[in-house]
């Protein structure tokens, strides 16, 4: 059985889990269905719904959230830099959105990994803000307590510890697990 390859958490020299994977894909299902929701109730305006991931940390929730909505939607992404391999913002962000990308009357959700200060969310939703877009909603699987900028989805709010899995990285690693984990200082 596939499922039985997948790494068990807690396993040594993995990191511990903050999140078991039964909950992710619960909470996830749990917003797809209200944001499916918050959809329909709109359809009077008729607007085509954009998930716009952030790459590169959002690409599992992305994939597994636009399963969850169950709706005809356009999905692209973003590439979103503030992190290098250090664990601290490095404070500014750079962004590369889709050069054909036309978002002119469309119902775009912004899809983020995790809210940490808020500020690559803040950059995006200014820079979006001139698309013509109809509406402009984020969902964040996961929110830290600095965070400034809000999203109108949540999947967890979380202490300020570092995490991985479930598509984030510490320097490359770790995306693969099904899980959201974290790393102690002692961990590498
Ligand atoms: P912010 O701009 O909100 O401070 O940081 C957002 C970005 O930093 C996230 O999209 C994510 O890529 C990265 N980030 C913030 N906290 C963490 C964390 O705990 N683990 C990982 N892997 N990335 C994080
Ligand atoms: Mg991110």
């Amino acid at each position: 059985m596939a499922r039985e390859s997948i790494p068990e958490p807690d396993q040594p020299g993995y990191p511990p889990v903050l999140i078991p994977e039964v909950a992710v894909r619960r909470r996830v299902r749990e917003l797809g269905r209200g944001i499916a929701r918050a959809h329909d109730a709109r359809k009077q305006d008729d607007a085509q719904l954009v998930l716009l991931g952030v790459l590169n940390g959002a690409f599992m929730f992305t994939a597994d959230l636009v399963r969850a909505i169950d709706r005809p939607a356009i999905v692209d992404f973003i590439r979103a830099r503030s992190y290098g391999a250090a664990r601290a913002s490095s404070g500014t962000v750079t962004l590369e959105l889709p050069p054909e990308l036309d978002l002119a009357g469309k119902h775009v959700l912004v899809v983020e990994d995790v809210l940490d200060t808020g500020r690559t969310l803040g950059a995006i939703r200014d820079r979006l803000a001139a698309s013509g877009a109809a509406v402009i909603e984020a969902v964040t699987l996961l929110r830290k307590p600095k965070a400034t900028v809000g999203a109108e989805y949540i999947g967890f709010e979380i202490d300020d510890r570092f995490v991985v899995g479930y598509g984030l990285d510490e320097a490359g690693r770790w995306r693969h697990l099904p899980y959201v984990g974290y790393l102690d200082d002692d961990v590498r």
